[in-house]
């Protein structure tokens, strides 16, 4: 079993502990090295690296960015040991933000032609960064509701392609998702890559292997092996990429908070053997740099 868990959510964005709450539920849990990684937001980061501190867990910056590929592919861009003060990134999920609250709208405007009025004042009851809106705000208020019985339920009848709540949206660039992570030094990880639809079927082999080949082009060098949201050929398929493509794998809950998770923090599944895990990228570092300093001999 795996003591990383390099993918998960706090109030900052959609999940529902706080920094310093979920890092204690991690730290529970069993996790000796974690990553906050909240969608297109940094700011939990100094509270997690703190409660961290305080935990004895090792502590990653993270960030998850959401993606349009080609015409309306989404995607998510894992970043990892990330610099949280690095301008373009900062002010990248910044302008990020801003288009969430604007499509926020336009999701309340089909939720209401659909019958279901106040769902941006009633989503923006369930944020808990008044800087940050997404789907499972929505969500959480059509539960409230009674339109559905849980969150997971919600997004089969709302919310995705088709039905009433989705809307369509252009995220960032692959290329400048990409470019924010490694230029403030961190690695660029392909998040869940089971999870990815074209319309609402799954993307296929070919399409799955361009992204990859575009992803890798722009500097992305991980790919999440293990997901809480993936299955186990999903888990399979994506270690089978990782080697074709030499992608470091990462591996991560995707955990929410209690309830409204795919599966719990820590406790992850160990990477099939042929796998080169992603911390290999920054422990090779951390070797380098506690190295004794070979001191120059005088006389
Ligand atoms: P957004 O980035 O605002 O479009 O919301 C994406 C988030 O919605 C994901 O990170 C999940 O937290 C949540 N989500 C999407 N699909 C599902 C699903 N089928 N079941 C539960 N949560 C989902
Ligand atoms: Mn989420
Ligand atoms: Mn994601
Ligand atoms: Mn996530």
């Amino acid at each position: 079993m795996l003591d990383y868990d390099l993918h998960c959510h706090s109030t900052v964005s959609d999940g529902t502990l706080s920094p310093t709450d979920l890092v204690a539920h991690a730290a529970a849990r069993g996790v000796k090295v974690m990553a906050l990684t909240d969608h297109d937001d940094i700011d939990g980061l100094d509270e997690a690296r703190a409660a961290a501190e305080r935990h004895g867990i090792r502590f990653i910056d993270g960030v998850e960015v959401s993606v349009t590929w080609r015409k309306d592919i989404t995607v998510h861009i894992v970043g990892l040991n990330i610099d949280p003060s690095y301008q373009p990134l900062a002010a990248g999920v910044a302008a990020a933000r801003r288009g969430r609250v604007e499509r926020a709208h336009r999701m309340a405007d089909s939720l209401a032609a659909a019958g279901i009025g106040g769902a941006f004042e009633g989503a923006l009851r369930y944020v808990g960064n008044p800087d940050f809106i997404g789907r499972t705000h929505f969500a959480r208020f059509l539960v409230e509701r009674g339109h559905a019985r849980d969150v997971a339920a919600v997004f089969k009848r709302y919310l995705v392609k088709g039905k009433p709540g989705f809307v369509e949206h252009r995220w960032t660039a692959l290329s400048d998702a990409v470019g924010w992570i490694i230029g403030s030094g961190g690695l660029a990880v392909l998040a869940h890559p089971g999870r990815y639809t074209v319309g609402r079927k799954p993307v296929g082999k070919p399409t799955m292997r361009e992204l990859l080949r575009e992803f890798t082009e722009f500097g992305g060098r991980g790919i999440e092996v293990i997901s809480g949201s993936h299955t186990p050929q999903q888990c399979a398929d994506a270690a089978r990429l990782a080697v074709e493509f030499g992608l470091l794998a990462s591996c991560g809950s995707d955990y929410h908070g209690p309830g409204e998770s795919y599966r719990d923090m820590g406790q992850l599944p160990d990477f099939p053997l042929d796998c080169r895990p992603v911390w290999d990228a920054w422990e090779a570092a951390d070797d380098a740099h506690d190295a004794p300093v070979l001191k120059v001999q005088n006389g």
